[in-house]
């Protein structure tokens, strides 16, 4: 989304800025923007990814007007209401308009991502690797930086058949083959 402020709200009154903010998420997101008031359940959603890009703009150090939270079109989860759309987290860089895209680190609620990106062999997309700070997104970008592959990368299920990047899916005794 690229909603940040033109030069000429940037001085502007609440009521501009909040009314430019609106039909950028209408523009954007019209699906969750226009639903969040259908039921609690939604608006407790809407609230809940208003403090999700609150904190990734905070780490990351990005204005929230780049961050946007949409369902997940691929990952659902479950809850005690039933199977729930994920959040999928995108950051647009204004100055480049690269798009970066994350989902929640369960590991690390509310605190840390995963950000998606191409595996290396298959260029299938990936959960590549934990992101909690800008740092870790500048170690991960940086090409004399290490490199630290998520576990969840690896899952076999996500890649091409014969990726070397992926690692066979461990299967316990008594799962099916
Ligand atoms: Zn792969």
């Amino acid at each position: 989304m690229t909603t940040t402020t033109p030069p000429g709200l940037a001085a502007a009154g609440l009521e501009a800025r909040a009314v430019h903010t609106a039909r950028a998420y209408s523009a954007t997101d019209p699906h969750g923007f226009h639903r969040r008031h259908d039921s609690p359940e939604e608006w407790n959603r809407w609230a809940r990814r208003a403090r999700v890009t609150r904190t990734i703009a905070t780490a990351l150090q990005v204005p929230t007007d780049d961050v946007l939270v949409t369902d997940d079109p691929h990952r659902t989860y479950r809850t005690r209401t039933g199977e729930v759309p994920g959040d999928l987290i995108t950051i647009t860089d204004p100055l480049t308009g690269r798009a970066w895209r994350f989902i929640p680190d369960f590991t690390t609620p509310g605190e840390g991502w995963l950000l998606l990106d191409r595996c290396p062999d298959c260029e299938a997309e990936i959960p590549a690797t934990r992101i909690a700070t800008l740092a870790d997104l500048g170690e991960y970008l940086d090409p004399d930086g290490d490199i630290w592959p998520a576990d969840e990368a690896r899952d076999e299920a996500l890649h091409r058949p014969g990726c070397a990047f992926a690692v066979p899916t461990i299967t316990t005794p008594g799962d099916q083959p």
